[in-house]
């Protein structure tokens, strides 16, 4: 049966990035070797970095100053590394959920941190939009898509100081100005490769000014000095990263990418306005395009295993919501095709009139 894939995170990839990746798994660029026994200083896979990059900055519209870099250590390694390269005194975040909370646990320990805003007296279930970011803070840093809790920021901030956002969840779905940030990383495992790499995208400047030492394989100026590579990179991953990059452009970007994300959590979340038994968990303003969180109204509350198990037998996998929110969540990341949107919708539409 054919498969409809909501996970959130190790999630769907394109059939292109699964085949190219399948494809070098067995013959890498014509080496006759697999892309999993290449050595990283190969030219076939600087090649892939080098193009990786150009593809990241061609797609996101980067200026010339800003650096991409792929990582390893996943987005939680940058809630440590931001910190560590750019934080001297003082820091102001927002906490919208489980990763922004993260986030700031760890900002705290290189200096004080001022917490601007935050919903979780209502468990994270809204974007608090009073505050004003202060223009004493060395840099502001917010989650632009709640994975967890289905919120989402769609826009950029006018900041008096350097912005940092993290990514990870809604990268490549929405066109920003790269401008009005500072540092972006985003973990590639919600919308672009498999899990393994992360990108982060730096503008130099803000580089150097902290007094602390830091660690060479923690700060970023190890790594742009020796472009991505100054170890051993995650090489699998940033081979599918590239198949997913040449993707999104052949799909005609970051644009194109955004309108269809649009069409498709509009018909989610349509389905679940216009039913009974189903109701969205967050602020409408405040839902998230990539993250769709929905529960039982209480009426109906007995028959979400029910539900479960009817959307398994129609092969839909994936949207058990997360413990701390339960019900259901769909992660409609760029690579799920709209029938897969609509198998749901249906299959709740049918589950809906069964009951
Ligand atoms: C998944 C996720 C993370 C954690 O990523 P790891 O790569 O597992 O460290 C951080 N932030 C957001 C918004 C996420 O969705």
């Amino acid at each position: 049966m054919k498969k409809h894939n909501f996970y959130a995170g190790p999630s769907i990839l394109s059939p292109y990035t699964i085949q190219k990746t399948a494809d070098a798994v067995l013959n890498f660029a014509d080496t006759g070797l697999s892309v999993l026994e290449v050595s990283h200083r190969s030219k076939e896979f600087q090649a892939v970095v080098d193009e990786a990059q150009a593809l990241t900055k061609e797609l996101l519209q980067l200026p010339d100053d800003y650096h991409v870099l792929f990582l390893g250590g996943g987005a939680s390694l940058q809630f440590c590394m931001v910190p560590f390269n750019i934080l001297e005194t003082k820091a102001a975040y927002i906490n919208t959920g489980t990763w922004a909370t993260n986030a700031i646990k760890e900002a705290r320990i290189f200096g004080e941190v001022e917490v601007l805003a935050s919903s979780e007296d209502t468990k994270f279930n809204y974007i608090p939009k009073d505050f004003t970011i202060p223009s004493d803070v060395d840099y502001f840093h917010f989650t632009s898509n709640n994975t967890i809790y289905g919120t989402e920021i769609r826009h950029d901030f006018d900041s008096p100081v350097p912005v940092v956002c993290d990514m990870s969840s809604d990268i490549f779905s929405r066109v920003f100005d790269p401008t009005k940030y500072g540092i972006i990383y985003a973990g590639a495992q919600k919308n672009l490769a498999p899990s393994g790499v992360t990108i982060v995208i730096v503008k130099e400047s803000l580089l150097g000014h902290v007094s602390r030492p830091i660690p060479t394989m923690l700060d970023y100026r190890t790594h742009i000095k020796k472009g991505s590579m100054f170890n051993t990179p995650p090489v699998l991953p940033i081979f599918s990263a590239l198949q997913t990059l040449r993707y999104y452009k052949e799909q005609g970007g970051v644009k194109a990418m955004e309108k269809i994300d649009m069409e498709k959590a509009a018909m989610l979340y349509d389905a679940i306005d216009s039913s009974k038994m189903f109701v969205g968990t967050v602020a409408e303003e405040d839902r998230s395009i990539m993250n769709v969180c929905f529960v039982m109204k209480p009426d109906y509350a007995e028959l979400e295993k029910d539900f479960m198990e009817f959307a398994t037998s129609k092969g839909i996998v994936g949207i058990k919501g997360h413990r701390s929110v339960g019900g259901f969540r769909a992660s409609l990341y760029n690579a799920l095709p709209i029938e897969s949107v609509k198998v749901l919708v249906d299959a709740m539409k049918e589950f809906e009139a069964k009951h």
